[in-house]
């Protein structure tokens, strides 16, 4: 009897392919029902996985995933998971070079919302928001302590109301005399959000000061990079199994997310994004090694596959 793929991680935790997969099958219905023609593509995401065996002691036995097809659906759960890991692993990369680099620089968290957007204006709303954040970036009072930015896009689905609640997450890198003399309060942020962004009305502005020596938790670096490079839609969002819905919000995500990006960056964030190599296609479409790239000595090749009746992955 073929055995069950299991992959657990350094922490003891189980690798969740299994209902990333699921989840996929789940999206891919939806494009075909909606006829969109990747569908089948998307269904063949991650179905034979390869896997090398490290030999070094510590992580004995454990799973490097070597080779496999994605299908980088912008909404796909198996990518999205991948895409997740890849993108924090590299964030905190790039802060942590970032603080070496600028030692007295000071981190500020930003997260920025507008009212909520009806299916036919989300789009328009999202391009108008990343429009608005890169204005906001250039005024005079920002951008003369800032030493660089990343920012990335959310949404969630309102099912009350029936419409989506856009905004976006930003880490500020700054200088260290924004705490001395030229310091924005929370009122001024929404001011010059509001001016950015043209509302008529007053947009909510958070503003938080990441705590420089602070492991974990509610304000410390690595909490905002995970809220930054996390998803850009929750999966429980799109897949919640009342199909009538799901197909309605699969249309509008698709539509109003096609051609923009999840995650950007400026100023010396953007420039050591660069030299670290992250930018280059090949390495932003890799989602094979998005935990990194293994030093350690692998033994062997073992290769799992999806099997379509039994619903889960087995050892071939
Ligand atoms: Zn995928």
């Amino acid at each position: 009897m073929q055995e069950i793929l299991k992959d657990i991680d350094k922490f003891g935790n189980e690798r969740p392919w299994r209902d990333k997969k699921l989840a996929n099958l789940t999206y891919a219905e939806y494009l075909r029902v909606l006829a969109f023609k990747k569908a089948y593509n998307v269904k063949e995401c991650g179905n034979v996985l390869t896997f090398r065996k490290m030999a070094e002691k510590g992580s004995q036995g454990q799973l490097k995933l070597y080779q496999t097809w994605f299908c980088h659906g912008r909404l796909c759960p198996m990518c999205n998971w991948r895409r997740r890991i890849k993108q924090s692993g590299e964030l905190k990369q790039i802060l942590s070079e970032a603080v070496k680099r600028e030692p007295k620089g000071r981190f500020i968290f930003l997260t920025l919302t507008e009212k909520n957007a009806d299916s036919e204006d989300l789009k328009q709303a999202l391009r108008d928001m990343t429009k608005a954040f890169t204005k906001l970036m250039n005024y005079k009072k920002v951008k003369q302590n800032l030493l660089g930015y990343v920012r990335s896009t959310e949404i969630t689905v309102n099912d009350e109301r029936g419409d989506y609640h856009q905004h976006m997450h930003a880490i500020l890198f700054v200088k260290a005399n924004y705490f001395n003399n030229a310091y924005i309060p929370q009122k001024e942020w929404v001011k010059l959000y509001q001016r950015a962004r043209k509302l008529d009305y007053a947009p909510s502005v958070r503003v938080e000061v990441i705590k420089p020596n602070k492991e974990k938790g509610k304000n410390s670096l690595v909490a905002s990079a995970y809220e930054t490079a996390k998803y850009q839609v929750k999966d429980s969002d799109v897949i919640t199994g009342e199909t009538e819905r799901d197909l309605k919000v699969v249309e509008v995500l698709e539509n109003a997310l096609k051609g923009t990006r999840a995650i950007a960056f400026g100023g010396i964030l953007k420039g050591i994004r660069h030299e670290l190599g992250f930018d280059s296609k090949k390495k932003e479409d890799d989602l094979i090694n998005a935990d990194g790239n293994s030093a350690e000595e692998t033994v062997e090749e073992v290769v799992a596959k999806w099997d379509s009746v039994r619903k889960n992955y087995f050892w071939v």
